[in-house]
């Protein structure tokens, strides 16, 4: 589902004219729920898997995205891609694509791990990197319209961060053993997507509207782990 939803976020893009504000909200709404769920869950189980290990871990995730999508390619934002002067190098499209699809497997370690570890922390996770999902693919196939590419190839791009996503979940569901790295690795990146990818998203709107949807992302995942039985 979160693999399709990058799909349903490129086909968004090279599809129909549609008010682009709402995506916004997603992506506020996706940034709250995605911190509180790297902070209070995958951080702290991560550290119950490997108490030496697990913070180094979580700072090699932040610093692997880091160097991918924001040194490697020195370009790159959430949201639609409208600086077509940064993307006179077309081969600087893929780049970003190489960056999105790294942070895209991980997405999908982080759901894998989660259902390794137990249902419900499955569930929460799931829904943290679900949320970010749609914005995702919209966001890949708009820096390859940006970079000079066709409608075709930005679909594509959507798609291959799908692929990316299913790879991630099947590594960790082929060999459950790596969650104690796994884990607290995508938790860094989780970190990254939300704190560095999506809160500066956030705060190019102007006025209070769009950043108090971020603390209701944190509200609502307070609410539902309130909800669910003990993990
Ligand atoms: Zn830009
Ligand atoms: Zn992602």
């Amino acid at each position: 589902m979160a693999a399709f939803a990058n799909v349903f976020g490129g086909l968004l893009l090279v599809r129909a004219d549609w008010e682009k504000r709402y995506l916004r909200y997603f992506i506020a709404l996706g940034a709250g729920f995605m911190m509180a769920t790297a902070l209070l869950e995958m951080f702290p189980e991560g550290m119950r898997l490997a108490p030496r290990l697990a913070p180094v871990l979580v700072l090699a995730g932040y610093c692997a995205i880091h160097l991918l999508e924001h040194t490697i390619s020195a370009h790159f934002h959430f949201g639609e891609e409208t600086h077509r002067h940064e993307f006179m190098a077309a081969h600087k499209g893929y780049s970003v694509l190489a960056g999105l699809a790294v942070h895209a497997l991980f997405d999908g370690v982080a759901i894998g791990s989660g259902f390794v570890l137990s249902r419900w922390l499955g569930v929460l996770i799931f829904f943290a990197i679900f949320l970010h999902k749609v914005p995702e693919g919209f966001t890949v196939a708009s820096v390859m319209l940006a970079s000079g590419r066709s409608r075709r190839v930005a679909f594509r791009a959507a798609v291959a961060l799908a692929g990316a996503t299913m790879l991630g979940v099947l590594v960790i569901l082929l060999a459950p053993g790596l969650v104690t790295a796994g884990l607290p690795l995508s938790a860094g990146v989780a970190i990254y997507v939300a704190a560095t990818d999506l809160v500066p998203e956030v705060n190019r709107e102007p006025g209070i509207r769009m950043a108090l949807v971020f603390f209701a992302g944190v509200a609502i995942f307070l609410l539902v782990r309130a909800a669910l039985p003990a993990v």
